[in-house]
């Protein structure tokens, strides 16, 4: 009788002190792609890392539905503008923490402290390496000259990250100059629009394109899957701005309960150990820059980031859209 009250007791006393032995996520992040690292949290720390899984709108939506009533503690999503959505709708809570500080650098991360990178996804060129010569690649700016006429392809605007590339634009060079970039790809594009970075990088190993604008990962994915592909990666704006970075990131929710213990989360995400698993499940690069690469990414070498805060992806992005609407991108 008495011991388990004590076994109670203790139980109620570890917690005390402890904290949180769960954190709840929701995540719109392929489980594949963060699971992994979520059950090593485990493992080494013994917090318990729940995660609901759905796309950033109904996670958004649920987020607003469920107010302080909510379970969950931390929001992951892919893009900055997502992130930056999220805040304005006022469901994070500020961080203070100079370890994210050190580890990730302030253009992947919100100004507000509100969210933070926790992978960088690089938003670059993919060239065919039968038909294209590497000397004739330099910039985005260039895929508007007349010498691709008829050899470029992009994937659809209504996607986030091609929203987040031309926000991105305008804040680096202005609207007037990217408005006339924009509408030179449009009239080099070689055929309507894709649907996907994936069906993109197909077409142009198939000679549907010898150009295109994709997230790097994809490249990664497709190369694993078919080594003789024939498609090379190129980083342009070496010599200027540039390579248009995004994130995937998180951001301790308003209404967590476990605040500081969603807190330690996030800042062991940012560790060099979780970083390194985090970017290699998905090609993607790390934030930590004390990470090395391996393997495909390595291979790709370093490269020049544009280092404009990514929170203008969410910012600009309504100048953005209407910009690609102008210059009839689809
Ligand atoms: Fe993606």
């Amino acid at each position: 009788m008495h011991s388990n009250r004590y076994m109670l007791l203790a139980i109620l006393f570890s917690f005390h002190i402890f904290g949180a032995q769960k954190i709840v996520i929701y995540s719109a992040r392929k489980q594949q792609l963060v699971k992994p690292v979520f059950d090593l949290y485990k493992k080494k720390t013994g917090v318990e890392i729940v995660s609901l899984s759905g796309s950033e709108a109904s996670l958004i939506k649920r987020l607003k539905s469920e107010g302080a009533k909510s379970k969950a503690d931390v929001l992951i999503t892919v893009d900055a503008g997502n992130l930056w959505y999220a805040e304005k709708q006022d469901l994070f809570r500020n961080i203070q923490s100079q370890v994210l500080q050190k580890n990730i650098p302030s253009h992947l991360r919100s100004p507000q402290n509100m969210w933070f990178g926790l992978t960088v996804r690089a938003r670059t060129i993919v060239y065919s390496t039968k038909r294209v010569n590497l000397k004739d690649l330099s910039t985005y700016e260039d895929l508007a000259s007349a010498k691709w006429k008829g050899k470029l392809c992009l994937r659809t605007s209504k996607k986030v990250y091609n929203q987040s590339l031309v926000a991105m634009m305008i804040a680096d060079i202005g609207e007037g100059l990217a408005e006339k970039i924009v509408g030179g790809w449009v009239k080099n594009l070689s055929r309507p629009v894709f649907s996907s970075d994936t069906a993109l990088i197909k077409a142009i190993d198939s000679g549907e394109c010898d150009i295109g604008i994709v997230n790097s990962y994809y490249l990664g994915r497709a190369k694993n899957q078919n080594p003789k592909l024939e498609v090379g990666i190129f980083w342009p704006n070496q010599k200027s701005s540039g390579v248009h970075v995004n994130i995937s990131g998180a951001g301790v929710l308003k209404n967590s309960k476990n605040y500081k213990e969603s807190i330690k989360f996030l800042e062991w995400l940012s560790s060099v150990e979780a970083q390194k698993k985090l970017s290699e499940l998905n090609y993607e690069y790390p934030v930590n820059q004390k990470v090395e690469f391996t393997g495909l990414v390595k291979k790709w070498g370093r490269f020049k980031h544009n280092l404009i805060n990514v929170h203008q992806a969410g910012q600009l992005q309504v100048t953005a859209v209407k910009l690609m609407d102008r210059s009839k991108y689809q």
